[in-house]
């Protein structure tokens, strides 16, 4: 009898998630020097991280030989000031994806439904089909979230609703008006969870902290890897009711964020002219790739976030290309096979970008 055989039945079908090539790997590959290659695939923040995040790390080092706090009391205590919400309003997760898996370890059976766009961030599917339960894939039209098409898909299986927004890969938003309407609509028997990965990078991002207050089942998750340049650290949180946040701590490790992750978002939780300057500068190098796809003739999809998703068409062909030249971005499944995403990088990165796609787009054009 092999490994496989006393495996559940349900991982051996279990997709597996595919991430971006780190650029050591594509580094080696082709044989180019580590500072030619500008990794524009896995929408991190370009100018890394805030001075004041680094230093308070680096402080955390001298007690490496410690556990973490396992209740994170620091960190929470500056999130109650950032949201004004309580104590047991929060969860903290080895990045906000893990919290995504809890929400599943709670409520997921088999059977289930989880309700998500067709172009969602891809993970919701992946922690769906891990629980056995069913996910429910909605159209986008326009690869923008439609509410109404959500709402429509809602049956009394459905357990989990997600939206992102700004949505990964499409960088579509929805308006706070809608969303309001489109909870309130939902019946009892239905979470609905908000993806806040990219908030920062719109103007005004939706509040739905009101929902939260008026008793519907709402959870909202925020991540450090984006604009506050911690992707290697692993680190976000989820904020909701007391009843919620209960709930999601019995399904959490002990230790599950650890003690350097932690005192760095502290860190960039006080440095906000940090954030503000990446958000001037995310949308200065927006406006410079939409001028260069432009300047190509490649249409893209309007971005609310730190990245572009671009239709140059054979999308996975010029990945390859691009890759090749030391640009890495990133192509995605069949259904989006004529686009290729772009994160924004600092200016140098993008001007690079472009003249790498102008040149590989006489190879592999649409
Ligand atoms: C990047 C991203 C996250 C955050 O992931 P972490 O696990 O916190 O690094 C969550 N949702 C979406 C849509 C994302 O693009």
């Amino acid at each position: 009898m092999n490994l496989s055989q006393l495996a559940n039945a349900r991982i051996l079908d279990q997709p597996v998630y595919e991430p971006g090539k780190p650029i050591d790997d594509v580094a080696k590959e082709y044989g180019l020097p580590l500072d030619q290659i500008c990794k524009l695939a896995s929408n991190e923040n370009p100018w890394g991280s805030s001075a004041l995040a680094q230093k308070a790390a680096t402080q955390a080092l001298k007690t490496l030989h410690l556990y973490p706090d396992g209740s994170a009391h620091a960190l929470i205590r500056r999130l109650m000031e950032v949201h004004s919400l309580t104590q047991q309003q929060f969860v903290l997760g080895n990045g906000s994806n893990e919290i995504i898996e809890l929400l599943g370890h709670v409520f997921l059976e088999p059977g289930d439904e989880l309700v998500c766009g067709e172009f969602a961030f891809i993970v919701y599917k992946l922690v769906a089909l891990l629980m056995g339960a069913q996910p429910v894939e909605v159209p986008m039209p326009g690869l923008s979230h439609d509410l109404d098409l959500m709402r429509k898909a809602i049956t009394e299986r459905t357990k989990l609703v997600f939206l992102p927004s700004p949505n990964n890969p499409t960088g579509s938003a929805n308006t706070e008006e809608e969303i309001f309407q489109f909870v309130r609509s939902l019946p009892e028997h239905v979470i609905f969870c908000f993806d806040e990965a990219y908030a920062e990078y719109l103007e005004a991002p939706p509040d739905l902290r009101p929902l939260i207050e008026e008793g519907r089942k709402v959870i909202c998750l925020r991540t450090f890897s984006k604009i506050h340049g911690l992707a290697a650290l692993r680190i976000g949180y989820g904020y909701s009711s007391p009843e919620m946040i209960g709930l999601l701590q019995r399904a959490r490790q002990p230790f599950n964020v650890n003690a350097v992750a932690q005192a760095a978002a502290i860190g960039a939780l006080e440095d906000g002219d940090w954030v503000s300057l990446c958000q001037k500068r995310n949308r200065d190098g927006l406006a410079q790739l939409a001028a260069g796809l432009d300047k190509l003739g490649i249409e893209y999809i309007p971005s609310h976030a730190n990245f572009l998703l671009s239709k140059p068409g054979n999308g996975r062909s010029l990945f390859f290309e691009l890759q090749k030249r030391g640009i890495i971005t990133r192509a995605l499944g069949p259904a989006l096979g004529d686009y290729l995403r772009i994160s924004v990088g600092t200016e140098h990165e993008n001007f690079r970008l472009l003249n790498e796609l102008e040149q590989a787009l006489t190879v592999y054009g649409a």
